[in-house]
């Protein structure tokens, strides 16, 4: 069966062209065939991240008979690979850290990931290594209203009724979060296995509301409500912090309403519950990490290609050092994310005013991660050692990921911080710069944090010897772009 993300995929295309068929303009017509002496068709990728570098690969596999040939344009002059962006500390093996994306689960949307990996050969053992989802003696900590609990003890709370073993007196709080969250979704994701169409059809009868509304509003088939201190609670729990300043309107959000809170949860409905699908696959899959870092899929496949990654009737001005180039190309395809397409000149391609919203409005959520180069793995040495995983917390350090590379290792690099959305803005001000006095008083809260979650008394243990900010949504070349997010306000 295709997967859900793959018809998702197909509706979207099929729409897009049954909305082009009955436009003024029509379908583009086809290319009239092609002799064998014809002029090569040139094509332009704009990004050399994975989907440029893929696309290249693609017109490879066509081989020279194809007759196409392409030039990879890459704005970023220091590196490719785009959001598969590893830092290195220094050529040890495991002081590294993925900045973009680190964990790949086997799911059936992900198959040609998988595919790619065992194209490029990165499929063996000693490459495509297991990634911790959670540590695997359910250690890993939950640190909130200065409590910190292990996973083994909150499910045991959870078994005995304690839905509220932070005390935080959470109105509504009366079943596990799972639960809570599940009632309400969980009949869209059953749906979406078992009957695509059906589930189709049930989700975008209710596209309008977002995840807030969705758990605010008497809206589902329950009626069932919550009130506004449990949906924070939740969204605290199980993703990222909007703004407590919520009225509840009954209108859709896709109306006129202004919406002011960056959590994930004002969210479209249906982006939540796809996201939610990714990592709540049933049955629970395998998830990998590239042993090296993400860059290690990037530089593979720049090393098959058989032409060009360079700065370079559609025209294509780019600018580099070395003076304006114009190239002329058959085919564009841009890859780069909407916040970087939106500051070339497109005027000229007259988009249509639907693709000028998306490219504008389309919610790209940021994302920040600090990572800290340790002295010693301190994590792994911890009366309840923390081998993989994530510990969470409502501090402003919100999730610290352990790493599943390096387990036993000298290398100390992890992790501290990985924030979304209002978290990371806020976070996102004090990232002025490596040596900055900010970044130094973002380290020290990382730091205190860390120590409060893992009840660390002695603070030489959290000594450090250097750090790294990725701040995605500050990055030029990405420009607010972490995961394209649908959001409410406008449909695509
Ligand atoms: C923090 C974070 C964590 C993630 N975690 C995961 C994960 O665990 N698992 C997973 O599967 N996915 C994850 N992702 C998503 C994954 O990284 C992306 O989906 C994927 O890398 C996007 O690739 P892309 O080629 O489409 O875009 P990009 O990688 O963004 O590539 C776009 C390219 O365009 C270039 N560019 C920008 N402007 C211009 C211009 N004007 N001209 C030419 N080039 C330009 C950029 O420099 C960049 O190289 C994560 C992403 C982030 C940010």
């Amino acid at each position: 069966m295709p997967s859900v993300r793959h018809q998702y995929a197909r509706n979207i295309i099929l729409e897009h062209q049954t909305r082009l068929a009955k436009s003024k303009a029509g379908l583009p017509p086809l290319l009239p065939p092609r002799e064998n002496n014809s002029e090569p068709i040139r094509i332009g990728i704009l990004g050399a991240g994975i989907s440029g570098l893929y696309a290249a690969l693609l017109i490879d596999y066509l081989g020279p008979e194809s007759g196409i040939t392409y030039d990879i344009l890459e704005a970023n002059p220091d590196r490719t690979g785009g959001r598969l962006y590893t830092h290195r500390f220094s050529d040890s093996p495991n002081d590294y850290f993925d900045a973009g994306a680190m964990r790949y689960p086997k799911i059936p949307w992900m198959k040609p990931t998988f595919a790619l990996f065992k194209f490029l050969n990165l499929d063996g053992p000693k490459t495509l290594i297991p990634y911790h989802l959670s540590d695997l003696h359910g250690n890993n900590i939950r640190h909130f209203n200065n409590t910190s609990m292990s996973s083994a003890r909150l499910e045991a709370a959870d078994a005995r009724g304690d839905f509220d073993p932070f005390a935080t007196k959470t109105v509504g709080l009366t079943d596990t979060i799972n639960n809570l969250v599940g009632h309400k979704i969980d009949p869209f994701k059953h749906m979406l296995t078992e009957d695509f169409q059906r589930g189709w059809e049930a989700l975008m009868a209710v596209d309008q509301w977002s995840m807030r509304d969705w758990l605010a509003l008497p809206v589902d088939d329950s009626q069932r409500t919550y009130p506004e201190p449990l949906i924070k609670y939740l969204e605290m729990a199980t993703s990222s912090t909007g703004e407590l300043s919520f009225s509840i309107t009954t209108e859709p959000v896709n109306s006129q309403a202004p919406i002011n809170n960056p959590g994930l949860f004002h969210c479209a409905l249906s982006e939540m519950i796809l996201d939610g699908m990714d990592f709540d696959y049933q049955p629970t899959p395998e998830w990998f990490t590239i042993q090296g870092g993400g860059d290690v899929i990037s530089n593979a496949v720049i090393d098959r290609l058989t032409q060009s990654t360079r700065p370079a009737a559609l025209k294509v001005t780019t600018t580099s050092e070395s003076g304006v180039v114009d190239s002329e190309y058959a085919h564009v395809i841009s890859t780069m994310p909407f916040g970087c397409l939106r500051m070339v000149d497109t005027s000229a391609l007259e988009f249509p005013w639907e693709l000028q919203t998306a490219l504008r409005a389309l919610h790209y959520d940021s994302a920040i991660k600090v990572a800290v180069k340790f002295k010693t793995r301190w994590w792994e040495k911890l009366p309840q050692p923390q081998v993989g995983g994530a510990s969470t917390t409502d501090r402003p350090t919100r999730t610290v990921v352990y790493p599943s590379y390096g387990i036993g290792s000298e290398d100390a690099t992890m992790i501290a911080s990985y924030t979304w959305a209002q978290d990371a803005l806020r976070i996102g001000a004090y990232v002025k710069g490596h040596d900055s006095a900010s970044e130094q008083v973002l380290l020290e809260c990382i730091k205190r944090d860390l120590a409060d979650m893992h009840g660390i008394k002695d603070m030489s243990v959290l000594d450090h010897v250097d750090h790294k900010i990725v701040n995605w949504y500050g990055d030029e070349y990405s420009n607010d772009a972490s995961f394209p997010t649908a959001s409410c306000e406008y449909k695509i």
